[in-house]
């Protein structure tokens, strides 16, 4: 293994630089369901990477997509300019979506999405001649990404506190999320709770709605802990936005391409939003790529609205070649491997195995809805986070990578898990939280 000196030009995130210069882990290579470590050590993937792999790694039909995409058009601009395979991956997610997405616009990261869709929000409302519409409602513990867009509408305390004074002004954020975590070990979405959307209506009665353009939430919070919103909770928030004139933006980096058994958590919850943003699973995590998939009606009201608007917007890596092929590789796995169809075979095992952990020493609340799980521990006295994070340290060195954020562990393997491979993990894990003080 490298010393942690022969790392130190590499600046890693934050969160993670710390522990890494302790334990440095480094994985070398990856197949199927599993990394491999700079020992040799197969590590089972409880996390899909990021949430990014659904298709397990080096799937041989995108690594041969890719590699015939950089050999023939390594790069193209696309502005004043495009290429087939750009306008081909357009189509097929607007397929994917069973048409009710028309538009889509690539980006370069879930980040980039998020702060793509707010502006696309804006331009909607001015193009209306509704330039007021300029607020935003987010969720507490939502996460949006990084860019100021994204952290401004997220519900992270620790970047709102850093850099607050930054932030986009007209923010609000909806409360309560902290009460769908304690949903008492129920399976997939709670009945209870739908009250707690109610909410929106408070803000916009304090705000007036003429001066509210969009509401974005995640409909399953990800990674701030697997929270799961009552049965009927997106629903009203739907019913507020169209009732005032507000845009409802799923933010779709996670739950989309299948992580709930459905194309997209929209299917799932039978909710509409106007748009949705997405990245992550879109090329299976091998080329970096996200996209903001619209509907017709804030499309046909954003291009061509009486009041006109003027907007310069898109990256330089907006459809690149190498993630669109990977994207065009990702969607014909999907649809000729069946994968959806896979994971809805496994789920009911897969929630089973982690409801059996529930009497494990620790464990207060286990929540599981699609192939995502969230496992949450008490804390250890005045060591907020330090007991899941000693259950993540544990579980690599036993070959099983989990992911943890405070005390709650997410699990979110890649789709193509077999029964074998969840009994694997859960022997893993089970060992772990057994063994844990
Ligand atoms: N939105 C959500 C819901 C996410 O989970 C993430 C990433 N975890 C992002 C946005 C940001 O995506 P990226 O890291 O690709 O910028």
């Amino acid at each position: 293994s490298p010393s942690p000196s022969d790392l130190s030009a590499y600046w890693m995130p934050f969160t993670a630089n710390r522990d890494f210069k302790a334990h440095p882990r480094m994985l070398v290579s990856a197949e199927g369901m599993y990394y491999r470590d700079d020992a040799g050590n197969a590590v089972l993937d409880g996390t899909a990477g990021l949430w990014c792999v659904p298709l397990g790694h080096s799937q041989p039909r995108i690594v041969s997509a890719v590699q015939k995409a950089v050999a023939t058009l390594d790069y193209a601009p696309s502005f004043q300019m495009g290429h087939p395979a750009a306008f081909e991956l357009a189509d097929r997610l607007r397929d994917y979506t069973g048409g009710r997405f028309s538009q889509i616009f690539f980006t370069g990261s879930g980040s980039e999405s998020v702060d793509s869709a707010l502006k696309i929000a804006l331009g909607y409302h001015r193009a209306r001649g509704e330039p007021t519409r300029t607020r935003f409602i987010g969720r507490e513990r939502g996460y949006h990404g990084v860019g100021f867009g994204g952290m401004s509408v997220g519900g992270i305390p620790g970047n709102r506190k850093t850099f607050h004074a930054s932030l986009l002004p007209g923010v609000d954020h909806l409360q309560h999320t902290h009460d769908l975590t304690r949903n008492a070990f129920s399976r997939g979405v709670p009945q209870h709770g739908a009250e707690l959307a109610d909410e929106l209506e408070r803000l916009v009665t304090l705000h007036d709605a003429s001066n509210i353009a969009a509401v974005i939430v995640e409909p399953v919070s990800g990674s701030t802990g697997v929270l799961i919103p009552p049965v009927g909770y997106l629903k009203r928030l739907r019913d507020i936005c169209t009732k005032h004139g507000i845009l409802l933006i799923f933010d779709e980096v996670i739950t989309g391409f299948g992580r709930l058994g459905t194309p997209f958590a929209y299917d799932y919850f039978d909710v509409m939003p106007d748009m949705v943003t997405t990245a992550k699973g879109v090329t299976n995590g091998v080329v970096p790529m996200g996209a903001v998939m619209v509907q017709p009606h804030v499309y046909d009201a954003f291009m061509h609205g009486p009041a006109g608007i003027e907007l310069a917007h898109g990256y330089t890596y907006s459809g690149h070649p190498l993630a669109c092929a990977a994207g065009l590789a990702t969607l014909d796995i999907f649809e000729q491997d069946g994968i959806l169809e896979h994971a809805q075979s496994v789920v009911e095992y897969w929630h089973d195995a982690a409801f059996a952990l529930r009497d494990a020493p620790n464990v207060i609340d286990i929540r599981a809805i699609g192939m995502v799980i969230g496992i949450e521990l008490a804390p250890r006295a005045g060591q907020p986070g330090a007991r899941a994070f000693e259950a993540f340290r544990r579980a690599f060195a036993d070959g099983l990578l989990i992911r943890v954020t405070g005390d709650i562990i997410a699990l979110s393997p890649p789709l193509v898990i077999e029964k074998a491979q969840i009994d694997e993990l859960f022997d893993k894990l089970g060992k772990v939280l057994r063994n844990l003080d």
